[in-house]
């Protein structure tokens, strides 16, 4: 599974010059979690991360490479108990999974599944007073967090604990790395774009699988599948696998 390896590869390039928190997944330290939908009213609210128009960017990279080699979370900027306003946020998770299309595994269909379930895990998780939106068009994750929650010191390593916990139901997924940024000096616009072909890749996946047709030059796609190496393979693989019956 290394379709998103090359946007998996920019990533350390766009966290900005500080030195990250690093926390090892730990079960037991994660945050309260409410089970639904939440609402934190503005007059309750402490701050927003991507508040008054700042990035909020969030995108998960699946990999069966050697990105992800244990479960921890990685902190580059202030921490939910040091923002005091609105700043930028980015949230990315590297996920590394089983090799899908290993041996006896040519079908496209369990990669593709494999990946809607790790995309699901985010409209998964209600860290209580840790309200998400999420905007799939725009790639935004925009978070209200409470003032309860900051009096009672959330932090992002029970948040990415929350996260990994919801992660690891999956027996598919081998390690989570989860990196929170709100560092000043991050390539947001970086990641918002590399949120897009993540995006993009997901997308053309899901036409492969729908069985369209297999002409590269009237294809609408054929910008992400020049670009992204493996597409074309997965493409054509699958069309002799089904012509052969
Ligand atoms: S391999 Fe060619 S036909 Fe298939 S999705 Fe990509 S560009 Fe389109």
């Amino acid at each position: 599974m290394e379709l998103y390896n090359s946007i998996i590869d920019k990533i350390n390039g766009y966290l900005g010059s500080t030195t990250p928190k690093r926390y090892a997944y730990d079960p037991h330290k994660t945050w309260e979690d409410v089970g639904g939908n939440q609402l934190v009213m503005m007059k309750e609210s402490a701050y927003e991360l991507g508040g008054d128009n700042k990035p909020a960017v969030n995108y998960a990279c699946v990999t069966s490479g050697d990105y992800a080699d244990k479960d921890e979370i990685l902190v580059y900027g202030k921490d939910l108990n040091q923002i005091s306003g609105s700043t930028p946020f980015a949230r990315i998770a590297i996920v590394k999974v089983k090799d899908l299309e290993g041996e006896g595994q040519e079908d496209t269909e369990p990669l593709f599944r494999a990946i809607q379930d790790i995309d699901f895990v985010k409209y998964h998780v209600y860290p209580k007073g840790y309200m998400i939106r999420s905007s799939s068009d725009s790639f935004r994750e925009q978070v209200r967090v409470s003032k309860e929650a900051v009096r009672k010191g959330i932090t992002f390593e029970q948040v990415g604990n929350s996260y990994i916990a919801q992660y690891k139901k999956n027996p598919d997924i081998v390690a989570v790395k989860m990196i929170f940024v709100t560092a000043d000096d991050a390539d947001y616009a970086g990641m918002r774009a590399d949120a897009k072909k993540t995006r993009d890749i997901t997308l053309t996946l899901s036409k492969i699988l729908e069985g369209m047709s297999t002409d590269c030059h009237t294809c609408s796609l054929r910008e992400i599948c020049d670009e992204v190496e493996g597409l074309k393979e997965l493409h054509f693989g699958k069309e002799k696998k089904e012509f052969k019956g």
